[in-house]
């Protein structure tokens, strides 16, 4: 058996063609598109790519770049005080900060200040606490974009065997969340675990979001396996997967590709976030129904 490669390129394609349709809907009933404000503090060159890549990909599908810079020397008051203006805009329906924050600003407690429906990058303490209650609310981007593939491929997950290898908060955690929502039987593993292979040999959907390149093999693959690989590592021989690509896909029935699988579903998912807190809010007492 050699699997079949998960194009995630193609995925998040059909995703952010479905958002820019859904977001030009919106616009004319609204009279007025959904925003992102994108939070950069300071001039990290990766950070400021990243978010350079999330405000094309808005511009892309409809939505206004509400985009904030401020100093790398800014205050935790400061960067407190934009994020409170977004909170209250009603221009702004999504806010991201990009993390990290530099030196001396406490980047979880500015993200904690984020109002629930505007948090498009799912990761304050509410909508963690609304994901672990499976109530609604926005939910981290890479673990719905990990999702959103294996739905695309008809992986079937109620009742499936699912190990997930890691327990971030960013990935791990809120994944095995989204799993267990689905009714599969999850099991976390991470740094700790004892017999790593043993234990993700018996998943029927395996996903890596470790930080270690190549670290699953084949061995730690059931025969027909959909295995996800969320792992982004920078290697001397380029970039590389927490999945032993070559090792792993004989044996696996579904297997995600570094570059091209997980990765470009993070941005997609967050458009859609944005759209779907654009119609929370749109949803919310007090505003007109749309
Ligand atoms: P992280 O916060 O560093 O967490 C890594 C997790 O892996 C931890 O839970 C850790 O366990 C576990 N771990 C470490 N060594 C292990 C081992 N030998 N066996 C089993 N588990 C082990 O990383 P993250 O933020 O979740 O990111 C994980 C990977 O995904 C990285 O490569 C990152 O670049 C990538 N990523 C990609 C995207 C994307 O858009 N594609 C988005 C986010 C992250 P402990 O908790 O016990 O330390």
């Amino acid at each position: 058996m050699s699997a079949t490669i998960i194009d995630g390129r193609a995925v998040a394609a059909r995703v952010r063609a479905d958002v820019r349709r859904e977001v030009a809907e919106l616009t004319e009933r609204a009279d007025e598109a959904p925003g992102l404000a994108t939070i950069l503090v300071g001039d990290d060159p990766a950070s400021a790519i990243y978010v350079a890549n999330k405000r094309k990909a808005c511009a892309e599908v409809g939505i206004a770049d509400q985009h904030r810079h401020l100093p790398t020397d800014a205050t935790q008051d400061e960067v407190a005080a934009v994020i409170d203006e977004c909170n209250g805009d009603p221009r702004v329906s999504g806010i991201l900060l990009q993390l990290p924050v530099p030196a001396g600003l406490d980047g979880a407690a500015l993200t904690g200040s984020i109002v629930p429906e505007k948090d498009v990058d799912g990761l304050t303490p509410i909508s963690a606490g609304r994901l672990a209650q499976g109530t609604p609310g926005l939910r981290p981007c890479t673990p719905l974009g990990v999702l959103e593939l294996l739905d695309s491929y008809d992986v079937p997950l109620e009742g499936a065997e699912a190990v997930v290898v890691g327990r971030s908060d960013l990935v791990g955690k809120p994944l095995a969340a989204l799993l267990l929502q689905r009714s599969a039987t999850v099991t976390i593993c991470h740094s700790r675990t004892r017999d790593l292979a043993r234990v993700c040999a018996r998943a029927d959907v395996l996903v890596a979001a470790v930080g270690l390149p190549r670290l699953i093999t084949g061995e730690h693959v059931k025969s027909g396996a959909a295995v996800i690989d969320v792992g982004m590592n920078r290697t001397p021989e380029g970039l590389s997967g927490d999945v032993d690509f070559e090792d792993t896909a004989p044996r696996a029935g579904l297997i995600t590709p570094v570059p091209g699988g997980v990765g470009p579903m993070t941005i997609a998912m967050l458009l859609r976030n944005t759209l779907t807190a654009a119609r929370m809010q749109a949803l919310a007492p007090g505003r007109s129904s749309l």
